[in-house]
């Protein structure tokens, strides 16, 4: 049965909220004055009040090309009449096949092999368990750790949250989470480096951590490392200039396996296909979802390094090489949305145009400082962070209300505690960007 919502226009009708559990939400607090969305185009969602929101972060940072692509639905109808679903185990279908390729043509040099999934999280957990597996094809069976990083976000698979390091996403399942998992610290250094345009200048030091951890385990217990290049959902923190490539050299040099999870980083948010393209470092594996289909249908994929493949794949040919895999890995339809959108990159040049608005988005951003309580700002590529000090009410308070109150006057920001971030999609016009970043300031002067 229908109910009334609270929100906007009396008149209306909403199904009726309380069988929906919502992920990642206070649950009581939306439903007592819901924030609703019922269409999109371009650049904004329309609201159920019939009221326009620019979206400020490509929805979850997913909608890279913006909303309403015809192509991508149309490619998605073309396949569902065609073939709706194909079994993913001992059995193909083109668009898996033509997918993975296209997807080669723009991964790293060296990972040119695509594994399917369905999620940022399903793929954290594949990369993951294809460590073990390559070690163990290699004859390294003791290499079973991993190493995360503090504030880092994977999802929420037990995997994920093992390697995560987002205390709220792990305390309650703290007696289950994997063994045999140590954390890098984090590079967030508000003191030193405050309000830095692009890559902070401070903190290079903290890659080396990881040989203390090294020295601590042996490098013969080690698997793999994963780290996101930036870190979106803790609230865009940036690395060090020189970080990764540090990350990188001492892996390499110890036979560890280097995990890159750009689900937030990859098709072109940063200015490049990967983060690793924009910041010139090849780990052995990506993990990505979210953009790779402009969010249309839920897919996931991960990148993999020959080497890994090509050691996984040398036992006997009836053998299945890896024991891992998902009912809609490599879905036809998912696949057929990821086709089609990776055209309208490649024919809009969307990554090379998310670079040649970088600096403009980084000076509209940064005009922000001096507003109340803002106490940093981090940018790069497409992204920004604005970090508030929290409020006297409690952490997280501040940024919430910024958040709610941009979203009641016409624009969808995402705040992470007492961090705003923006990500538009990267169709966005520098006068979007004003726009945006204006109503940010508004809702800074107001919840002050
Ligand atoms: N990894 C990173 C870096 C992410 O940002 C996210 C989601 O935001 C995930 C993994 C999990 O993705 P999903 O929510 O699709 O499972």
């Amino acid at each position: 049965e229908n109910q009334k919502i609270t929100a906007g226009d009396s008149s209306q009708t909403w199904p009726n909220m309380d069988h929906y559990w919502m992920p990642f939400t206070a649950n009581k607090q939306f439903k007592t004055n819901p924030r609703l969305l019922v269409s999109a185009q371009g650049m904004y969602y329309t609201d159920n009040n019939g009221n326009k929101v620019l979206d400020a972060t490509a929805g979850l940072w997913c909608c890279n090309a913006g909303h309403g692509r015809q192509e991508i639905s149309e490619a998605v109808s073309k396949q569902i009449n065609q073939m709706d679903f194909a079994p993913s185990f001992q059995m193909g279908h083109p668009l898996a096949f033509e997918l993975a390729h296209k997807l080669s043509q723009i991964s790293p040099d060296g990972l040119d092999h695509v594994f399917f999934t369905n999620s940022g999280s399903e793929s954290v957990e594949t990369a993951l368990k294809m460590a073990l597996c390559y070690h163990r094809a290699n004859g390294q069976a003791t290499r079973t750790r991993f190493i995360g990083r503090e504030l880092g976000y994977h999802g929420v698979g037990f995997g994920g949250i093992s390697v995560g390091g987002i205390s709220n996403n792990r305390r309650t399942f703290s007696q289950q989470l994997l063994q045999g998992v140590d954390h890098l610290p984090h590079t967030l250094d508000i003191a030193n480096n405050a309000f830095s345009h692009g890559l902070p200048p401070h903190g290079l030091e903290k890659a080396e951590m990881l040989e203390q951890l090294i020295t601590l385990h042996g490098a013969e217990n080690i698997a793999a490392v994963i780290v996101e290049p930036m870190s979106g959902s803790a609230g865009v923190i940036l690395p060090p200039d020189g970080y990764l490539k540090r990350l990188r050299e001492i892996t390499q040099k110890h036979g560890i396996l280097l995990i890159f999870d750009e689900v937030i980083t990859g098709f072109g948010r940063l200015g490049a296909a990967f983060a690793s393209e924009r910041w010139q470092v090849t780990p052995d594996m990506i993990t990505t979802a979210k953009a790779i289909n402009n969010g249309a249908i839920p897919m996931g994929a991960v990148f993999v390094s020959n080497t890994i493949h090509d050691t996984c794949m040398d036992g006997p040919e009836q053998l299945i090489e890896f024991f891992h895999g998902y009912t809609y890995s490599g879905h036809p339809v998912a696949a057929a949305s990821a086709l089609a959108t990776l055209s309208i990159y490649e024919n809009e040049k969307l990554f090379e145009r998310a670079k040649g608005l970088e600096s403009y988005f980084e000076q509209a951003v940064h005009s922000l400082k001096g507003l109340p309580n803002v106490i940093d700002i981090r940018n790069t590529g497409l992204v920004a962070g604005i970090q508030f000090s929290p409020s006297d009410k409690g952490v997280g308070k501040r940024g919430y209300d910024i958040f709610d109150h941009c979203f009641r006057n016409g624009a969808l920001v995402r705040a992470t505690a007492d961090i705003i971030a923006l990500s538009p999609p990267l169709i966005v016009e520098k006068s979007q960007i004003d726009d945006m970043v204006n109503q940010l300031a508004d809702a800074i002067n107001a919840v002050g």
